[in-house]
């Protein structure tokens, strides 16, 4: 890559006119109250704007605006065929601005424009055009009956939905959250968090452009205790659907129990294990799959394969590879096309992991590749193998979120599985294996809501957003993708119809 494009993008980067403020009814407003809150460039240190920090008012008004839209079916009523022509050109969209949308992510988090240019180009939109698809497919069931008696199963939407959604994948997030609930006809209240809601507000923008009506779609900034809150505990909230951490998923459980009976959707933290057998073929190949499953987004993914869980006897011979491959995922200048492997998104967040992995270190674990956390006083953090000697250790159980993989080895397949399902999360898992018979027993034994067995280290996409997984354990529950992922954001009424003659 050229110095010229990163300089390119330096110059956009200065050039961005921040506005985050709440957007509702179709328009930025100003928030209720005058609190903000500094957006910094992790990859700098600089501010980059101030950011409204939101109050329960901002929240009064988006969920009246989001009612009424609700109401008088400017949206929920309109025909499926024209609501997914406006939902394909949502995505349509989104691929128009990537290249502004991608720079906002970039900025806010750390994250490699090359990788935020993937996401806002290739991830976002892929989910969008899913979304968009499936609006005329959501069909009801017909009942068996008695000459006379049609029975059958009405999928209406929800109604308001509030999404809340994390920092990690601000933009692919934002689209996770609000495109299911649009597909079903919901309105949405969107809560992007703190540190990245600038794409958020822009994915806003764009939805009101090419048609989405005023009051369908809006983004209130600010706070989890405050804007989180409030909308967690109002009661003309219809629908719940949170992404973030299962600390924050359990408090939202106690709030929204306490206050209503309405249902939820978690989608929380991760802890997920790459289990490799000793019969891979190509080690060096596994090796470098299992360091990027590791370590995608600087290993600030729910999914992030950080426990590596591997047979005693190809140990060594993975571990060696693991030590050439890691060093490869050098932190470097976010806003440089060149760079694979960004900082973290924020200095507290970084303090937060560079104190887990002195907690582990030193409830004994030994560093075998890469490096302990130096603190240069940014958020730059190399990654690092580690070896816990006890189950019990925290970098061995806990989510971390940051790049910090925990190696165990295993002797038998019972073992292995053990290891696997040791972490209270269930959100994820890879097995490398060439036995069919370790396959099936993974399918079935693994529990997580994804499982991948792999023989090959391969790049084919697989099945992409098409089928529906739902989180087991601390990570959550609630089906997200796949037809019955847009299912979540509906309720499924009974109606028959007794007639003298008829059906
Ligand atoms: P977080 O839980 O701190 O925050 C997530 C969102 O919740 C933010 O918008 C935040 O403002 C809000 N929030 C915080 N406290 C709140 C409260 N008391 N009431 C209401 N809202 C509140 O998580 P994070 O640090 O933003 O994101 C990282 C976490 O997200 C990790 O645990 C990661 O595994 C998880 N995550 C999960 C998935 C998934 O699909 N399972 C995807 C991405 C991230």
């Amino acid at each position: 890559m050229t110095a010229d494009s990163q300089e390119t993008l330096r110059g956009q980067a200065c050039a961005v006119r921040w506005n985050l403020r709440p957007f509702i009814d179709g328009a930025y407003c100003d928030s209720a109250s005058d609190g903000v809150v500094a957006t910094v460039d992790p990859a700098t240190g600089e501010k980059l704007a101030d950011m409204a920090a939101g109050s329960t008012g901002d929240v009064e008004r988006a969920v009246a605006s989001a009612r009424r839209a609700f109401e008088d079916g400017r949206w929920s009523s309109i025909g499926a065929a024209t609501r997914r022509a406006v939902l394909s050109a949502l995505a349509d969209g989104i691929v128009e601005r990537a290249e502004e949308l991608a720079l906002l992510d970039c900025l806010e988090i750390g994250k490699p424009i090359s990788q935020a240019r993937f996401e806002a180009t290739a991830l976002a939109p892929a989910f969008a055009r899913f979304c968009a698809e499936t609006v005329d497919k959501l069909f009801g069931v017909v009942g068996n009956t008695e000459p006379g008696v049609l029975a059958f199963s009405r999928p209406e939407a929800r109604g308001v939905v509030a999404a809340i959604s994390p920092w990690n994948f601000p933009l692919v997030n934002a689209v996770i959250k609000v495109l299911p609930a649009l597909a079903a006809g919901n309105s949405v209240i969107l809560k992007p968090s703190e540190m990245s809601s600038a794409s958020a507000l822009k994915l806003a923008e764009i939805a009101l452009a090419v048609g989405i009506p005023p009051g369908v779609f809006n983004v209130v900034t600010g706070l989890g205790s405050t804007v989180g809150a409030a909308l967690a505990v109002h009661p003309d909230i219809d629908f719940l659907s949170f992404t973030g951490s299962t600390q924050t998923g359990l408090r939202l459980m106690t709030l929204r129990g306490s206050s209503t009976v309405r249902p939820l959707l978690l989608e929380c933290g991760g802890k997920s294990p790459s289990v490799v057998f000793d019969d891979i073929e190509d080690v060096a190949a596994v090796a470098a799959r299992v360091c990027a499953d590791a370590l995608w987004n600087q290993g600030q993914l729910c999914v992030a394969r950080t426990r590596l869980i591997v047979h005693e006897r190809i140990a060594p011979a993975l571990l060696e590879a693991v030590r050439a491959q890691i060093g490869a995922f050098v932190p470097g200048d976010p806003l440089d096309p060149d760079t694979g492997f960004g900082v973290l998104a924020g200095r507290t967040h970084w303090q937060r992991v560079a104190e887990m992995v002195a907690r582990g270190v030193s409830a004994g674990a030994d560093l075998v590749a890469g490096g302990l956390p130096s603190d240069q006083g940014g958020c730059a953090m190399a990654p690092m193998v580690l070896e816990p000697r006890d189950a019990d250790n925290p970098l061995w159980l806990e989510e971390v979120f940051g790049p910090v993989v925990a190696m165990r080895r295993f002797s038998t397949c019972d073992e292995a599985f053990r290891l696997a399902n040791e972490s209270g999360y269930g959100l994820a898992a890879t097995i490398w294996t060439r036995n069919l018979d370790i396959a099936h027993q993974a399918a079935r034994t693994v529990r997580a809501g994804e499982v991948i067995v792999r023989s090959v280290p391969d790049d084919r996409e697989g099945a992409g957003f098409s089928l529906p997984q739902e989180a087991m354990g601390g990570s959550g529950f609630g089906v997200e993708t796949g037809i019955e992922g847009i299912r979540s954001y509906m309720n499924w009424k009974k109606v028959e119809f007794h007639t003298a003659t008829g059906f």
